[in-house]
């Protein structure tokens, strides 16, 4: 290769693959696929609910029966996978919700399983949208710093991790940034006999202002203090490979890495360092942003979209957890 600006420079054109759009086709390198996406959904109690999250268009609060609906319409169109949160009847400061055998999630994937067998479910497993205090774990009673007992909230996640087996969830993703707890979960899974279900942790959680709208969504924000006592330091990215490294250990499957688009350096060396299985999670606030512009006439919604999950993909991340699921897998089609 001639590298020297003084040279004839025709023996390397990179405009000749770009001329038409079968060869640019033929050239990609990086593609996107409905096989590779995962639709969040939001189960409430109640029949025939479908209550719209002002903060985040085209996104509802859905009863079960619901649920179903929307799930059917995704898994039709390629989506292989949702990711279940709950938001309960009532909330306590046990988080008592998020492991009764009859809870919100405990319902939605027993009836997922059966209406949709194929359909992959899996399961978000954290406290915080059945705490009283909207913190991920266990705070002493009158502590209004917002720090959470790593190790008792330990149990209460393995336990919501096992009854989410239970009702038949394919997978589990615990989202609580405590230390330990994939081993926890691993721990009690292995010992009632659900060897075979995976974990895919949320190794790399920041504590993010993207989560904004998602608060309103899952009804958790926290009623005091904030979460950086748990979740991560976004100036850190060595601390994330350690994060991922120490999930990786206790028996993780997948690793995640929350928010996306402004951590694409953390999935890239995350997927270079281990090459294991790895999630992206583009976050309400990513989804907020690009509906709200788009609202406004200022950008194309399909071509932003598309463009934030291929730069996802380049960064490394095989799995793509997004509010745009449904609509992403359609656009494919077309
Ligand atoms: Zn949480």
């Amino acid at each position: 290769m001639n590298s020297s600006p003084f040279s004839p420079f025709s023996a390397n054109r990179p405009r000749r693959l770009r001329q038409s759009p079968a060869l640019r086709r033929l050239v990609t390198e990086t593609r996107l696929s409905a096989e590779q996406l995962v639709l969040p959904l939001f189960a409430v109690p109640g029949k025939k609910v479908r209550r719209a999250v002002n903060s985040m268009p085209g996104v509802f609060q859905l009863s079960v029966d619901e649920l179903v609906l929307e799930a059917r319409a995704a898994h039709e169109l390629g989506v292989p996978a949702v990711l279940l949160f709950g938001i309960p009847e009532k909330k306590d400061a046990r988080a008592s919700g998020a492991y009764a055998a009859r809870g919100i999630v405990q319902r939605a994937v027993r009836e997922l399983k059966k209406a949709l067998p194929e359909l992959l479910v899996i399961t978000d497993v954290c406290l915080c949208e059945y705490m009283s205090h909207g913190h991920c774990g266990l705070i002493h009673a009158g502590d209004k710093s917002g720090r959470v007992q790593n190790d008792p909230t330990l149990e209460l996640l393995a336990r919501t991790a096992a009854s989410h087996a239970e009702a038949g969830a394919d997978l589990v993703a615990p989202s609580d940034m405590m230390d330990g707890r994939v081993r926890a979960i691993r721990t009690r899974l292995d010992k009632q006999g659900f060897n075979d279900t995976p974990i895919m942790s949320y190794a790399a959680k920041f504590a993010s202002a993207f989560y904004g709208p998602f608060r309103e969504a899952a009804e958790s924000a926290p009623q005091f203090g904030d979460r950086r006592s748990y979740q991560m330091d976004a100036a850190n990215t060595n601390e994330a490979l350690r994060e991922v490294a120490l999930d990786l250990a206790e028996g993780a499957d997948i690793v995640l890495v929350k928010p996306a688009l402004a951590y694409l350096d953390v999935i890239h060396r995350v997927k270079t360092e281990f090459g294991f299985p790895t999630a992206a999670y583009s976050v309400s606030g990513e989804y907020s942003m690009i509906k709200a512009a788009a609202q406004n006439g200022w950008i194309d919604e399909r071509a932003v979209t598309m463009e934030g999950l291929l730069a996802m993909r380049r960064a490394g991340a095989d799995i793509l957890i997004t509010y745009a699921a449904k609509e992403v897998a359609r656009w494919l089609q077309e």
